[in-house]
């Protein structure tokens, strides 16, 4: 993965603030930029590893938390994971990507991926607090046309 990750580098995603009223650009940088790449091109979720600690992070961030060490070291994590929190939101907020209240309930969820060893948050397909657990498996359900955003995965649904 190494190389790749390398080779992915020379690519930086820049994400638009999408329909709202002020459309504005950011860069992704050198590690969200092939977490998304991982999104849109392969349907897998990468993670990265700390060489000193071996706690692996998704999303990926540059410096471990806990030593404070630069890391390098990509990890595939696939796109399978148990829910570790969950809520049913009942009251709309504004979703930033189109400026308009989200529809309810929807249901967010920590997802701890298999190998890693923190959550990425999403949304659960299942919004019937009876029919979700916390421990559950989930798979992450990645839309037909992906274009390197968080949103190239549209939700994750129970397995
Ligand atoms: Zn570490």
């Amino acid at each position: 993965m190494k190389d790749q990750a390398a080779n992915r580098q020379d690519e930086l995603l820049e994400i638009s603030s999408g329909k709202a009223e002020h459309v504005y650009y950011w860069h992704c940088g050198h590690y969200i930029s092939p977490f998304f790449m991982g999104l849109r091109d392969k349907k897998t979720i990468l993670g990265i590893r700390c060489s000193h600690c071996g706690r692996v992070y998704v999303p990926p961030r540059e410096v471990c938390g806990r030593c404070f060490k630069t890391m390098h070291d990509w990890v595939d994590l696939g796109s399978e994971g148990s829910i570790y929190a969950f809520t049913v939101v009942k009251l709309p907020y504004i979703d930033p990507n189109t400026g308009k209240p989200i529809k309810v309930p929807r249901t967010d969820i920590y997802v701890k991926l298999d190998g890693a060893d923190t959550c990425l948050m999403h949304w659960l397909d299942e919004s019937d607090e009876t029919k979700i657990t916390v421990g559950a498996r989930v798979r992450a359900v990645f839309k037909e046309q992906r274009r390197g955003t968080i949103h190239d995965i549209e939700c994750f649904t129970q397995i």
